[in-house]
């Protein structure tokens, strides 16, 4: 059996040996997209992080079942329960109703995932949809006396909990202190919004009758709604960006322990962002760039996967366009290293397989660590303990986790201009002028191609 699996707690600051709720069944929840806009790599770190974590639960055969939510109402521009709604800007920006905008986007994000090989969740709620189940959750929280009313919406009030703030270990009595920024009507800082009643009824894209007044449920409502909804009351993993940490969880917790007296999530897993030079990338400040940017630039989804793996999901990855480069390079080599080991007829042997692969998953199940997983392969593919045969059938077992399609053969589009060129370098070296031939050879490298000679003619790669 490979080392027991650890991941580490955000809610105890410590790595802890994983231990399902039900036998075997683990029950995981991933915030999804505010669908308004492309998601960028960023957030796409955000995604592949859990992708791993499941291939992992699964390998170490768990059952999964998985939601990510889609929240297509209720995320303000401002996390402090002001500002737009994110969604109604943006219909209002593009001229469209709140409804294309969110299916638009929707689909691009789907579209993405499949790319970048993230499995797709069990269920896909979205937020519009599962309003009633917010609301009850809503009328819960009022009977046992956690909300309050002001002109704007209904409140949580945090100071009506002992333990709110635990996940970030927020220091209440600190931010109490600094009660100079002005809160509006609201009891406490940290209290936020379940309900927000439209400013002007009729005049939102989105809103619904509810028992305090039309509206819209809060963001943070929502996924402790479609989250237990699916999964139940108490349910094993949550994940997201670290961002989400003292803000969107603290408050799910809030409401949702409030609501049903028990535990809501057993073990928090966060991701670290993605950076451009110091700073989280932005539009502003740089390297925010979408997966279909990138693919205009030539990369493929697989060199920007193989780049997340680089990096420990609970540390910040600097992207920059030279990072995915040598990342870029190091795929295809490796790429290319395996198309040669498939062709391998060496005998091989199950218990050298067998063992290099218990080591890999000593390495995945302490806390999904992905860089110390890849440089094992490349080890691996170094060494001379196993022969090519056994090399190629590991590094497939080893794309169970990496998800990086390190088996499939590309099939490469040769523009007309390069066949040419190859046709006549081919003519040269059979004449044995390899001086006109390689010059040729050249040529060809420009245009970003390769060709090299094999026992019996020659092949064609990408370079
Ligand atoms: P949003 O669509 O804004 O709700 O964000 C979707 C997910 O992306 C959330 O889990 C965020 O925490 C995460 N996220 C946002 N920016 C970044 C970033 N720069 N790096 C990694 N994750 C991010
Ligand atoms: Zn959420």
């Amino acid at each position: 059996m490979p080392e027991k699996l650890r991941f580490y707690n955000t809610l105890s600051r410590k790595k802890e040996v994983f231990k399902s709720l039900k036998d075997k069944e683990v029950r995981m929840y991933t915030c999804g997209p505010t669908v308004y806009w492309y998601q960028h790599i960023g957030n796409l770190r955000s995604y592949v992080f859990p992708d791993i974590l499941k291939r992992i639960l699964k390998i170490n055969g768990y059952k999964v079942k998985h939601v990510i939510n889609v929240t297509d109402v209720g995320h303000l521009t401002s996390d402090a329960d002001t500002g737009e709604d994110k969604i109604e800007k943006a219909a209002k920006q593009e001229g469209k109703t709140a409804k294309e905008i969110s299916e638009h986007y929707l689909k691009v994000f789907l579209q993405d995932l499949k790319k970048m090989n993230i499995y797709e969740p069990d269920f896909w709620p979205k937020a519009t949809e599962n309003i009633k189940e917010q609301i009850e959750i809503i009328k819960k929280l009022e009977k046992k006396g956690f909300t309050y009313k002001t002109s704007d919406g209904i409140y949580f009030d945090t100071s009506k909990l002992k333990d709110y703030g635990k996940l970030a270990k927020l220091n209440i009595k600190g931010l109490e202190a600094g009660k100079r920024v002005s809160f509006g009507e609201k009891r406490n800082k940290t209290d936020f919004a379940l309900w927000k009643f439209s400013e002007e009824p009729g005049k939102r894209q989105q809103e619904w009758a509810s028992p305090w007044g039309v509206g819209f449920p809060g963001w943070h409502i929502e996924c402790s709604a479609m989250s237990m909804k699916y999964l139940g009351e108490t349910f094993d993993i949550h994940t997201g960006g670290e961002d989400h940490i003292s803000v969107h969880h603290t408050n799910e917790i809030a409401q949702s322990e409030a609501s049903t007296g028990k535990p809501f999530v057993k073990y928090w897993l966060h991701g670290a962002f993605l950076m451009f030079k110091g700073e989280k990338v932005s539009k502003s400040k740089g390297g925010l760039y979408t997966l279909l940017e990138l693919e205009e630039l030539g990369y493929k989804p697989m060199h920007l996967r193989y780049f997340y793996l680089l990096g420990h999901y609970r540390k910040p990855l600097d992207f920059t366009l030279e990072n995915l480069d040598a990342a870029k390079n190091a795929y295809e080599k490796l790429k290319n290293i395996l198309s040669e080991f498939k062709k391998s007829r060496e005998k091989k042997n199950k218990k050298n397989i067998d063992a290099a692969y218990r080591q890999f998953l000593e390495i995945v199940n302490d806390d999904l660590n992905m860089p110390k997983a890849l440089s094992y392969l490349w080890d691996i593919l170094r060494e001379d303990r196993l022969n090519q045969a056994e090399k190629y059938e590991l590094a497939l077992r080893f794309d169970g986790i990496f998800g990086l399609d390190l088996g499939k053969e590309e099939k490469i589009n040769i523009p007309g201009d390069v066949k040419k060129l190859v046709a006549e370098r081919e003519k040269h070296r059979l004449k044995k002028d390899f001086k006109t031939a390689d010059k040729i050879r050249e040529k060809i490298n420009k245009l970003g191609f390769v060709v090299e000679d094999k026992e019996k003619g020659f092949v064609v790669k990408k370079r």
